[in-house]
């Protein structure tokens, strides 16, 4: 049954709103990240789920050094929205709030694990934005593709995005 096109961006907005309050365990495919964004006059307001496999090559805890350092690095890295997404400098977009999860950050081993980041943005010019670019990938080879729904000011829109256009248009 296909879900009447007017409902959607109720149910995006209420899936956004839940957030990411437990932390999920069910499998997910390495390479595969997802995300959610709604744009609703000013406010942009986003969630990622991308395995932690993607973004440090492995699952389990950190072992070396080496290892220990990249995991610290990414942790610190993801506390800034920027390092997922970049706007139209004409939309003029700020960031107001993100926080970035991981059962991995907290020392907790799972069979897999994802990072759960919630971000939203303020825009004050949002008509000049027209498009939502993913540094996310060049920073990650592994990440190789990203399922987006979005709900924005021209409807629903759900694709998958790959390294190569790494560009969400509408
Ligand atoms: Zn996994």
């Amino acid at each position: 049954m296909k879900t009447p096109l007017s409902l959607m961006p109720v149910v995006l907005l209420l899936s956004l709103s839940i957030g990411h309050a437990e932390e999920k365990h069910a499998a997910h495919l390495h390479g595969l990240g997802t995300v959610e964004i709604a744009i609703e006059g000013k406010t942009v307001k986003g969630a990622f789920e991308i395995p932690m496999e993607s973004l440090l090559g492995h699952e389990y805890l950190p072992r070396t050094a080496a290892e220990k350092k990249a995991m610290a690095d990414l942790q610190s890295a993801v506390a800034k929205a920027s390092y997922f997404v970049s706007f139209p400098a004409a939309a003029e977009c700020k960031e107001k709030s993100i926080t970035a999860e991981s059962a991995m950050f907290a020392g907790k081993k799972s069979e897999h694990s994802d990072l759960d980041v919630d971000f939203e943005f303020e825009c004050a010019k949002p008509q000049a934005l027209t498009s939502i670019e993913f540094p996310l990938f060049a920073k990650h080879p592994r990440l190789g593709s990203l399922k987006v729904d979005m709900v924005g000011p021209k409807g629903q829109k759900s694709l998958t995005l790959k390294a190569k256009d790494p560009v969400l248009r509408w």
